[in-house]
């Protein structure tokens, strides 16, 4: 094929972040190539979030079934039928696939097919076609890690892209790393009857959250009867006919259908002419400015592949940054710590702003406050336990909002612009939240925090 005559903008990588570059350079006029080796949508809409967020949805189903006759209403969990559970995911992937691959359409982005490679700072090949851009987006996102001398064979040692196109539940799994990924498996395989482990080496579940939520999901979590060994040193793993052993630093070990490898993500960075071009990469990792500028005036990256977090929306973020600099729209850089992020276990763990210890670490004197949603109505309908956890400077704005319990993952945009607009716990504590729900625990907090405690004991 001819080459085709230069875009504004050559897109490598389809997923969320590079994906929503396009979109938002083709709304400001520009001409984009759009390439992508598997499908549009990336790892979030195919192999992430989207399905796993119906996994979940079908495992809360499962656990409002067993849990019926505590409400009231004659329910039995009949079974587990994962052929149609895998239906319902992939009516749901399907739906917003065709959906997205509409937008790329009517915003007249020129969509390729193909294994793209870098070949020089103003061009993309495809096979033997050149893409050449006044700007390129390197997007190429991420793979599930493993550890040195972990070898996954997908069957009995498996990343999260192979619990996705299981058909079946396994008994038992032991799950490495308990990070949002491997807590949200190991939360939708327990409500549909597995016996879970998970190992992780730092010493919490959710180790990089408020230490309290972290808690607070630990006792969840045991409640449940999902297993975890924190501070915990995977030493190896043994293929038998039967499953896995497990063996850990010290010599325990676990035994267990199969082994779920969730210890992190690293960037697809390898062999794709990256560093040829001049592009400053760091243990795979594309180095960039605010912008998400590499060291190449010409080139940006964005997404898994830079070192932000490895969340969609950020993904979503730094696309419409790029294309607005590019564009000349002179955009805000991103404020990562305000930045929402959520686990979507049962029960919830969400999060935006600074913890405790990042605070005190900034040189914040700090203070906190702990609403337990036993005071909230909403919650108690529900049957769900938690609480919302104020980080503030004292007499000064809310840093850090921090939440456990079901559903929370839906208050966190309310905590996102008190922590973005630096409100003081007063200010907060003014506006009427609406009862019975959730969101008044936020109300509540805040109330306490500004000396004024609603339906908060002691
Ligand atoms: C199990 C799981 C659950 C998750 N849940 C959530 C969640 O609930 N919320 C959330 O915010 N985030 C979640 N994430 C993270 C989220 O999926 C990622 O942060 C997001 O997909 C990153 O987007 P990206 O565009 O950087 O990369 P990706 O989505 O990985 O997209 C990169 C794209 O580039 C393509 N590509 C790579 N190399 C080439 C090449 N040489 N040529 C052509 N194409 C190429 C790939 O095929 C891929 O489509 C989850 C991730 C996983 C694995």
């Amino acid at each position: 094929m001819a080459n085709p005559a230069p875009f504004d903008l050559v897109i490598l990588g389809g997923g969320s972040g590079g994906y929503a570059c396009a979109l938002r350079a083709a709304e400001l006029g520009m001409s984009v190539a759009l390439i992508e080796r598997d499908k549009v949508g990336g790892t979030c809409l195919h192999r992430g979030c989207i399905p796993t967020k119906a996994l979940l949805h079908a495992a809360e189903l499962a656990d409002n079934a067993r849990e019926g006759a505590s409400f009231g209403v004659r329910t039995t969990l009949e079974g587990i039928d994962m052929p149609g559970v895998n239906a319902y995911k992939d009516r749901v992937v399907t739906k917003l696939y065709k959906g997205l691959q509409g937008l790329i359409k009517s915003r007249k982005i020129t969509y390729v097919e193909g294994e793209g490679r870098l070949v020089s700072p103003t061009a993309v090949s495809v096979g033997d076609t050149t893409y050449e851009g006044r700007h390129v987006v390197l997007a190429t996102g991420s793979y599930a890690r493993s550890l040195p001398g972990l070898e996954i064979d997908h069957e009995r040692v498996i990343t999260s892209d192979d619990v996705l196109t299981m058909d079946t539940i396994p008994a038992s799994a032991v799950i490495l790393g308990a990070g949002a990924i491997g807590v949200e498996f190991a939360s939708v395989w327990r409500s549909f009857g597995a016996e879970v482990t998970l190992v992780e080496a730092l010493p919490h579940l959710l180790p990089l959250e408020e230490e309290s939520s972290s808690k607070l999901l630990e006792r969840a979590f045991r409640k449940r009867g999902i297993a975890y060994q924190l501070g915990a040193r995977f030493e190896g793993v043994k293929v038998t006919d039967s499953g896995v052993v497990v063996t850990l630093e010290g010599g325990e070990t676990l035994e267990a259908e199969l082994l779920l490898v969730a210890i992190g993500r690293g960037p697809v960075s390898k062999d794709l002419g990256y560093e040829q071009a001049g592009v400053e990469v760091d243990r795979g990792y594309v180095r960039t400015d605010r912008y998400c500028k590499t060291s190449v005036d010409t080139i940006y990256a964005l997404g898994d592949l830079i070192p932000t977090p490895q969340l969609a929306h950020v993904g979503f973020g730094e696309g419409i940054l790029v294309a607005e600099h590019i564009a000349g729209r002179n955009p805000v850089p991103i404020d990562y710590d305000g930045v929402p992020r959520i686990t979507y276990s049962e029960p919830e763990v969400s999060a935006v702003g600074l913890t405790s210890a990042e605070a005190t670490k900034r040189g914040y004197d700090v203070v906190t406050m702990t609403y337990d949603l036993a005071g909230n109505g909403k919650s108690q309908i529900l049957g769900t336990a938690g609480a919302v956890t104020l980080v503030a400077a004292k007499d000064g704005p809310v840093l850090g909002v921090h939440m456990v319990g079901s559903r929370v993952g839906e208050l966190i945009a309310e905590a996102q612009l008190i922590t973005n607009w630096e409100a003081l716990p007063s200010e907060v504590a003014a506006l009427i939240h609406p009862h019975p729900t959730m969101s008044e625990a936020v109300g509540e907090a805040h109330l306490a925090l500004a000396g004024k405690p609603l339906h908060a004991h002691g």
